[in-house]
């Protein structure tokens, strides 16, 4: 294990921990961000709805929130995957999948969440592009196209509205025959939205394009765009075992971890920002929640150091 005890370990550097460690740096925090690369929306070819960024393609988001950490020589940024945690005697002991030991007095987690959409034919390659779970995110780029929504539950009708800001034509595709009242279908007839309740087998179209839906019959719908439900899931058991309690499911996230409104988790030390904790996952939010923790995070330092206020030149960050 290094010598030294970190402020703060960040784990993941997507929105929420690289803005976490961009007010760290700046406020002169020994900050180890720990990352393994595989932010949620990499595969998108642009965020949508984020303010001075919006449909910049994520790769350089990310490249260019890396470059802005260079200039704090307080944080470091290493590309590993925390395997292992538990409690040590100054705070918090991590395992990294590079065989790293680091200690810290507190830890950030900012690992995302992983989303898991309907497991059909053709739908994986097109995630996050014109299959998608978010129409904030993607709505715009396949507005006016023939859409579908492809809901199996009570949320398709709510949906299936939405998306009609997108486009005139709107199917509501039930996979099997719709739980719907009859209130709820002319509902859906005054909005223009049509119901297709056969069994889908999949989605095609060339590489990442969609171009129909695929039914079990047979049979096929042109499609231009399709919004699928997901789930949000931890993506492996850390938070847990450093402590963290995750939250009642909501209607987005299986397991969110609890956090109060500073971003603390139910661990003592132990923070969470991102979709790691959200309600409503979007990277705007998770910028917002990384840059809240991170300055409760120095408070909670500050009340900690007593007379170790001010960062020490002689012993900056390690190389
Ligand atoms: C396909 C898709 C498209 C999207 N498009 C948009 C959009 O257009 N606009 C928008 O606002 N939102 C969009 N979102 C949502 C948005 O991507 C997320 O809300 C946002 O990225 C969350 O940021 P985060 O920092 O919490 O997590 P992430 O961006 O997922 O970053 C977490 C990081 O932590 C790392 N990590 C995880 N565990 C460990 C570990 N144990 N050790 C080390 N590192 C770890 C991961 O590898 C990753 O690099 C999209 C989501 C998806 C899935």
């Amino acid at each position: 294990m290094s010598d030294t005890t970190w402020d703060c370990i960040v784990v993941g550097a997507g929105a929420a921990g690289l803005s976490a460690a961009l007010v760290l740096g700046r406020a002169r925090r020994r900050t180890l961000v720990i990352d393994a690369g595989a932010q949620s929306n990499r595969v998108a070819h642009g965020t949508g709805g984020l303010l001075g960024q919006d449909g910049r393609r994520p790769a350089d988001f990310y490249a260019a929130g890396r470059a802005e950490l260079a200039a704090y020589p307080t944080v470091e940024l290493r590309s590993a995957e925390v395997v292992a945690g538990k409690r040590g005697e100054a705070g918090f002991v991590l395992e990294s999948s590079d065989g790293s030991r680091e200690a810290a007095r507190l830890v950030l987690l900012a690992t995302g969440m992983d989303y898991r959409f309907p497991a059909l034919p053709g739908i994986a390659e097109r995630f996050g592009r014109s299959v998608f779970h978010c129409p904030f995110c993607h709505g715009w780029e396949v507005r006016e196209r023939r859409l579908g929504v492809l809901d199996r539950g009570a949320t398709g009708m709510q949906r299936a509205l939405l998306l009609r800001f997108w486009s005139d034509d709107v199917t509501l595709l039930t996979d099997g025959p719709a739980e719907l009242e009859a209130e709820d279908r002319d509902r859906l007839a005054a909005a223009g939205v049509q119901i297709d309740e056969r069994h889908v087998a999949g989605v095609d179209g060339p590489v990442e394009t969609l171009t129909a839906i695929a039914f079990t019959d047979g049979g096929t719908r042109a499609c231009g765009g399709l919004l699928v439900p997901v789930t949000l899931h931890q993506r492996s058991t850390l938070a847990g075992r450093l402590g963290a309690v995750a939250s009642a499911a909501g209607h987005v996230a299986a397991d969110a971890l609890e956090v109060d409104p500073m971003l603390r988790t139910t661990a003592s030390g132990l923070f969470a920002a991102g979709d790691v904790s959200a309600k409503m996952p979007s990277v705007a939010n998770a910028i917002a929640a990384g840059s809240t923790a991170a300055a409760v995070v120095v408070h909670d330092l500050m009340s900690e150091a007593g007379d170790r206020l001010v960062s020490d030149p002689r012993h900056p960050a390690p190389a």
